[in-house]
């Protein structure tokens, strides 16, 4: 073989494409004396309220910090259930964990692969016995695509119980022509180097409209001061730093063209995929989908994988084993009525083909190729 490995995702190809601005952020960063918490923080936050279209933005260390800040800011932990799903990034149910609640793991619709909202109805409207209240819902809008939101948004006003996004793998993606992460109380995203817009590190920001939830959480990440030195509440340390976020601002001003090139990739998947076995990723009607990942279903997941594999062609799996089969959680935590059947069988299918905006046309069109070789 002597074509080049295409890799599933590239992070540093994200850095190449816009090096020169991020090494100047960088310097800007590093010369101006000042490393967490200071103006290239408060303008990333500035500028990533202003593009989503929340009034707030708070930076964190993480994504999955940015759910625990949104959970602990609304007072949701010890002695409540947060229902959520279990085809997810772990992160989504340890952040329910750190705040102190009892995750409950509700199943997928299989063609999207996002909450079954009929099923958040039932558990809402009758709560699993020996479970505390549930008070709040986490939508995760997998893959880069909105959950089914507004029967989701429904069923958590009828009881009075608050709907979280998790955004970590859908920025800049719609519903009804407006932003995830604008539809919840609050929303939390993930600035992981994979992400759709990723930091060259760690880092997390959430976004909220609610001007006091927003500065009671900005207290928490820094200890819970208001003022230096003397803790208003009971806070954590989750910062986002300087250098990550005057990279993120560079970072930012390429997002909407990395989505667009993002779904021009899908589209040409999808067509060299028509008239073959396997079938694209369904598309939620009236919103659009940002392609976090490219996700194909095949009962012969292992096998498709090799011959991509043989043709240089480097594939992913999100996720391989549910979060509720994990040892860590396995056994322990509850499950809604459903069983998360759809989720284990969904598990053992799914795989994720090439997905980020540097993708070249030439590698593209060879994935393209070795996806029409599939159907033969
Ligand atoms: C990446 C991700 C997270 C966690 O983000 P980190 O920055 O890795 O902590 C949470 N939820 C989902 C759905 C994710 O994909």
């Amino acid at each position: 073989m002597t074509e080049s490995m295409i890799p599933q995702a590239n992070p540093g190809a994200g850095y190449l494409a816009q090096k020169e601005a991020i090494d100047a952020a960088v310097q800007r960063a590093l010369g101006s004396g000042w490393y967490i918490l200071g103006k290239e923080g408060e303008a990333f936050e500035r500028e990533f309220a202003a593009w989503l279209g929340t009034t707030r933005a708070v930076g964190c260390a993480n994504g999955t910090d940015a759910l625990a800040l949104v959970l602990r800011g609304m007072g949701i932990g010890e002695g409540m259930t947060v229902a959520t799903v279990s085809h997810t990034a772990v992160a989504t149910v340890a952040a329910i964990e750190m705040a102190g609640a009892v995750p409950l793991l509700l199943d997928i619709d299989p063609d999207t692969y996002t909450m079954d909202p009929d099923e958040l109805r039932a558990v809402l409207e009758d709560p699993p016995p020996g479970l505390p209240p549930i008070r709040a819902a986490i939508a995760v809008h997998l893959y880069g695509q909105a959950c089914d939101l507004d029967p989701m948004l429904e069923a958590c006003a009828a009881n009075g119980v608050a709907l979280i996004e998790d955004c970590a793998q859908s920025h800049g993606a719609t519903l009804h022509g407006r932003k995830l992460g604008t539809f919840g109380t609050a929303a939390a995203f993930s600035l992981y180097p994979t992400k759709n817009l990723g930091a060259l590190g760690d880092g997390g920001v959430l976004a909220t409209d609610d001007f006091e939830l927003a500065d009671r959480i900005a207290a928490i990440r820094q200890y819970g001061w208001k003022e230096r030195y003397v803790s208003a509440m009971v806070g954590v340390n989750s910062r986002l730093d300087e250098v990550q976020a005057a990279i993120l601002r560079v970072k930012l001003t390429a997002l909407d063209a990395g989505n667009a090139r993002r779904r021009e990739i899908a589209a040409a998947y999808d067509a060299a995929l028509a008239g073959g076995p396997l079938a694209a990723p369904e598309r939620r009607v009236d919103a659009e989908h940002v392609f976090h990942q490219y996700v194909l279903r095949s009962p012969h997941r292992s096998d498709l994988m090799a011959r991509l594999r043989a043709e240089g062609i480097g594939t992913g799996i999100h996720y391989p084993v549910p979060v509720h089969l994990q040892p860590a959680y396995e056994d322990r935590v509850p499950l809604g009525p459903a069983g998360c059947a759809e989720t284990a069988r969904a598990a053992q299918e799914v795989f994720s083909l090439p997905m980020y905006p540097e993708l070249t046309e030439a590698q593209v069109e060879r994935i393209c190729a070795a996806l029409r070789g599939l159907a033969g």
